[in-house]
């Protein structure tokens, strides 16, 4: 039945590629695909404006970074609850010509007034839910800066052309669909509370209305005329810092929104790091992806480490899953334990993804019982056969709301972009009069050490940047790109990067099942979230006479990717159902 979706899909794309004119503008009616197979390049996104944006940029001779800064410029119009220059995220770069991955980490920071104690009120941690909807939460956002450093970096478009059909899309606005009108509906009791969100967004639009947002049409120009630096250190940075610290809250609602304490200097002491990525070897794979601050990179690579002391080809079904679990179980243990930020921790992430570590902990697994979490982490310092060091680590709450982008350009060049705002609408405070929300994403911190008296890299710091689990992955071999993917999803961004990647590369699945695949995510905690149509499965039955144990939940991730062929096409991959399905988007079909 997968099969012949796909094949009904593939000839829509085809239709829809055949029927737009050579240079679409924004006005070409879009269309929502799950995968698209040619030459030219290709562009994965949650979004159809977005991915006909980037097939534009990349139709007109832009390449992948020009595509993926236009991209997702365009998803901060359509998607403005999970993606925009109110937020952050971490940008994955293969350079076809230097065979070489690099990253940029656009991860928000803390502000410098920003103790241990951030979240702490009489020595106790406030409410999440308070924290989640306050100045308080809010990173000096990091996007702005790092689609112009991405743009220096490797681009061939001024930040000036990338964010012009983003800036068009705002004004002449889009189509309302499901998924932006549930957004909405999901966020209207505390938009309700804040004047600039209320007027911005409600009464929730209506499914198959247009949406125009000329405030972020204008923000984009004057992104586009002025650099960076209006945002930075100029008047769009001002009204952010002014927003954050009183926040516009109609008097009458009685929430708490408590203020933050950020300040010009923080915006403008924001640099957006160039890291190492991390690196796992996977079989004859190089696995390259997000290092700390993210603990992406260094989990999904000690995951695959420890898978890869099994063939896990050969594996049957159930057990295939069953160390898919435990694999994630242990590296979660370990992430928790050991990844912060860099500049404030020091995070042993070599050993991490040292194969003697992953071995040590693999021994741990049995093939006929499940470890019932959570378990200790192990200390990658100094690895030894099974141990551990007897702390529970568990994992804390992370939204789940989140987007990424997959682009690949003529000439061989990859771009895996994950960008957020945290939580599905940030922080839910809009700057009046600019048209983007605010992240929350200094949530993403520990409110408090996960255990007592357990040392916790996570903890709030100025200046820091609190730990991610995006994951945007791009896997090599001989050099060569082979895969590249990411997801939103919180903590199970891991899981699902990783479940994908191994039922694509060693299970053998064409890519659009493997995302199409139920998923379960395991991060350390003595249940398992599934859903439902994983659950019921006869191999969630044989896991359960294993020991694990699952709890349904709608829908986790919702993966983009894309491929190379061996005849040198590429096949981009969207959600075919999740998230009310992706858009997958060719230059040249065929
Ligand atoms: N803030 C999360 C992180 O950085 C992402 C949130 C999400 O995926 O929804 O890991």
């Amino acid at each position: 039945m997968l099969r012949s979706t796909v094949v009904v899909a593939s000839a829509a794309a085809l239709l829809g590629a055949l029927l737009a004119p050579a240079h679409a503008d924004s006005r070409t009616p879009t269309v929502r695909v799950p995968e698209a197979v040619g030459f030219g390049g290709v562009v994965s996104s949650v979004d159809p404006d977005a991915s006909r944006v980037g097939v534009d940029v990349l139709r007109r001779g832009g390449n992948a970074v020009d595509a993926a800064v236009a991209v997702a410029a365009a998803l901060g119009v359509t998607d403005p609850f999970s993606a925009g220059v109110g937020g952050g995220g971490f940008f994955v770069h293969y350079d076809a010509r230097r065979q070489e991955v690099s990253t940029l980490d656009g991860r928000e920071t803390a502000p410098a007034a920003a103790g241990a104690d951030l979240f702490l009120q009489d020595s106790q941690p406030i409410p999440f839910a308070e924290a989640v909807t306050s100045g308080l939460s809010v990173g000096v956002p990091g996007t702005p800066r790092t689609w112009q450093r991405a743009l220096d970096q490797w681009g061939t478009l001024s930040l000036d052309q990338a964010l012009k059909p983003a800036e068009e899309l705002a004004r002449r606005g889009f189509t309302v669909d499901a998924t932006f009108h549930r957004q909405v509906a999901e966020n209207a009791e505390r938009f309700a509370d804040i004047t600039s969100s209320r007027a911005l967004f409600l009464p929730p639009p209506a499914i198959g209305s247009t949406f125009r947002n000329p405030d972020l049409a204008d923000t984009y120009r004057q992104l586009r005329r002025d650099g960076v630096a209006a945002f930075y250190r100029g008047p769009i940075g001002r009204d952010v810092v002014a927003t954050v610290n009183h926040p516009p809250k109609d008097p009458a609602a009685t929430r708490t929104v408590r203020p933050g304490r950020l300040t010009a200097a923080d915006l403008g002491d924001y640099r957006v790091p160039r890291r190492e990525p991390s690196h796992a070897r996977y079989r004859d794979l190089d696995v390259y992806g997000m290092a700390p601050p993210s603990s992406g990179g260094t989990t999904v690579g000690e995951a695959l480490n420890i898978l890869e002391t099994t063939k896990l080809a050969n594996e049957s079904p159930t057990q295939y899953l069953h160390r898919f679990l435990e694999a994630s179980r242990l590296s979660f243990a370990d992430r928790n334990r050991w990844v912060g930020d860099p500049a404030f921790t020091d995070v042993p992430e070599r050993e991490l993804l040292s194969q003697e570590f992953a071995d040590s902990r693999a021994c741990l697994i049995s093939p006929t019982r499940a470890l019932t979490g959570p378990v200790s982490p192990g200390d990658p310092r100094d690895p030894k056969p099974c141990a551990t060091t007897g702390e529970e680590a568990v994992t804390p709450y992370e939204g789940t709301d989140t987007t990424h982008l997959t682009v690949a350009d003529r000439w061989g060049n990859v771009v895996a972009y994950t960008v957020t705002i945290e939580q599905e609408g940030g922080s839910g405070i809009v700057v009046p009069g600019r048209g983007f929300l605010l992240n929350n994403e200094l949530t993403d911190f520990s409110f408090t050490p996960v255990a007592p008296g357990v040392p916790d890299p996570n903890l709030p710091g100025p200046g820091k940047r609190p730990r991610s689990s995006m994951a945007p992955t791009i896997v090599l071999r001989h050099g060569e790109p082979v895969v590249a993917l990411g997801s939103p999803g919180g903590a199970t961004i891991i899981t699902t990067v990783l479940q994908v990647l191994t039922q694509r590369l060693d299970r053998g699945l064409p890519l659009l099942d493997a995302v199409a695949a139920p998923r379960a995510s395991q991060r350390n905690s003595a249940t398992t979230q599934a859903e439902d149509p994983f659950l019921g499965t006869p191999e969630a039955a044989a896991l359960r006479v294993l020991g694990h144990r699952f709890a349904a939940t709608a829908e986790i991730g919702a993966v983009t990717a894309v491929e190379r062929l061996p005849d040198g096409r590429w096949r981009a991959v969207a959600e075919p159902t999740r998230r009310g399905g992706g858009a997958a988007r060719v230059v040249w079909p065929g």
